[in-house]
């Protein structure tokens, strides 16, 4: 979102430096969750106010988790009362949430004016040596247009790319979640880690990702350190590059298959950019080509097909493709959701297919799954979601349409 954009729906009243009175009917209030810094501060220098407003307002947004200006207490009256005239904290709805006895916890979303539009959200906790993490997986589309045949979302096609505030919103909710009933001086943030890797490619959304990372790093608001926020991409290679000049992020791949003619299969936009362009791609993101890089590995996602990817020759293709790229690989237990053509790979498999790639030295995890209970893969809460809303529209319909009847015939 530029402030160009947020500025445009704003009538400001040229010497109080409020909204007109003759607009403020038609005023739509700027959402400044979704706000960057640099955003925010161009957003209050336009007031008239001191950048450095931007920063403590972001701290009492993101920090305190504070949505009513009245509480942001270092902050003067009478900017106070201007913001409250045209501006808002205002995150996705919550219209549906699971939370696992083994800790996940996942969220159904609306965004947007009632257009329907439903994201998934989910936390996963894990203890490991450096203490105690819950990572959230933010979406970043409504949908996908890249159809990966493994994935339960590319089913639902692409709707539309998410704002800043609603990416952002995510985040947001997730920590919420944790302290709802905590006074709001002892707020803390909970979650420790990011991945954008839920529904949509978030380098196909790039402006309003990059813009909600830069937020999530930033001290102002999350604070968080760049190896915690993870951005998960299928391979759209020249965004890649240009993600490496932009922000400084750890990167995932989700690779899937060893070779082109599988990965054609798999992941589609392969047939655009083959995994020799997208290995390269990599490499010059970690700094591989001879460039400097702060970066060590990329991470490579790899789920679990029966019988499709999981043979011990897709193993040592793997280790061919990647001997050249620092990487550590996850390999995912395909989570089947209905209609599903694959199934997920025994257990024996992927131990085989883990043991081939960690005997050649690369470091190599199982994904736990976790929240079973509560759901299964990513993009399938939100079309049961979205099937229970069809449903009970339908059937509204169907209860106004029998009393107009009644009505008609009485
Ligand atoms: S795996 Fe990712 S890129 Fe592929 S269809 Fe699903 S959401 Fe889109």
């Amino acid at each position: 979102m530029s402030s160009e954009a947020v500025i445009s729906s704003v009538t400001i009243d040229e010497n109080t430096k409020a909204p007109s009175s003759t607009s403020q009917d038609a005023v739509q209030k700027v959402n400044l969750l979704g706000m960057s810094r640099a955003e925010m501060e161009k957003f209050f220098e336009e007031m008239g106010e001191k950048k450095f407003r931007a920063g403590q307002v972001m701290k009492w947004i993101h920090q305190f988790f504070v949505t009513d200006f009245a509480e942001m207490t270092n902050i003067s009256g009478k900017l106070r009362a201007k913001l409250e005239q045209i501006c808002e904290i205002k995150a996705p709805e919550v219209v549906h949430r699971n939370y696992s006895k083994d800790g996940t916890r996942k969220w159904v979303f609306r965004v947007g004016d009632g257009d329907g539009s439903l994201v998934e959200t989910v936390l996963i906790p894990a203890e490991d040596k450096t203490g105690s993490r819950k990572t959230l997986c933010i979406s970043s589309q409504v949908g996908c247009a890249l159809d990966c045949s493994f994935c339960s979302t590319g089913k639902q096609g692409f709707q539309r790319d998410l704002t800043q505030a609603e990416i952002i919103g995510q985040l947001w909710m997730a920590n919420l979640s944790y302290m709802e009933d905590v006074p709001v001086i002892e707020r803390e943030r909970s979650v420790t880690n990011v991945v954008m890797m839920g529904m949509g490619e978030p380098l196909l959304n790039y402006d309003a990702v990059l813009s909600s990372m830069s937020i999530m790093l930033d001290d102002f608001a999350y604070g968080m350190s760049k190896r915690r926020v993870t951005l998960s991409t299928s391979g759209v290679v020249p965004k890649i590059d240009q993600l490496a000049q932009d922000i400084d992020v750890a990167l995932a791949i989700s690779l899937h298959a060893p070779n082109n003619e599988l990965r054609n299969e798999l992941v589609p936009i392969n047939k655009k950019y083959p995994l020799e362009q997208l290995i390269a791609a990599c490499q010059r993101y970690i700094g591989k080509d001879g460039n400097e890089s702060s970066r060590k590995h990329v991470t490579i996602e790899y789920v679990m097909l029966d019988g499709v990817n999981d043979h011990p020759e897709h193993a040592q293709q793997l280790l061919k493709l990647l001997k050249n790229l620092p990487s550590k690989i996850n390999l995912i237990p395909f989570n089947p959701f209905p209609h599903a053509p694959y199934g997920r790979s025994s257990r024996n498999r992927i131990i085989a297919f883990q043991k081939t790639l960690s005997d050649a030295g690369f470091v190599c995890t199982i994904r736990q799954t976790r929240g079973d209970d509560i759901d299964a893969a990513c993009g399938q809460l939100v079309g049961q979601v979205a099937d229970r809303t069809r449903r009970a529209e339908q059937w509204k319909k169907k209860i106004a349409e029998k009393s107009e009847i009644i009505r008609t015939e009485g």
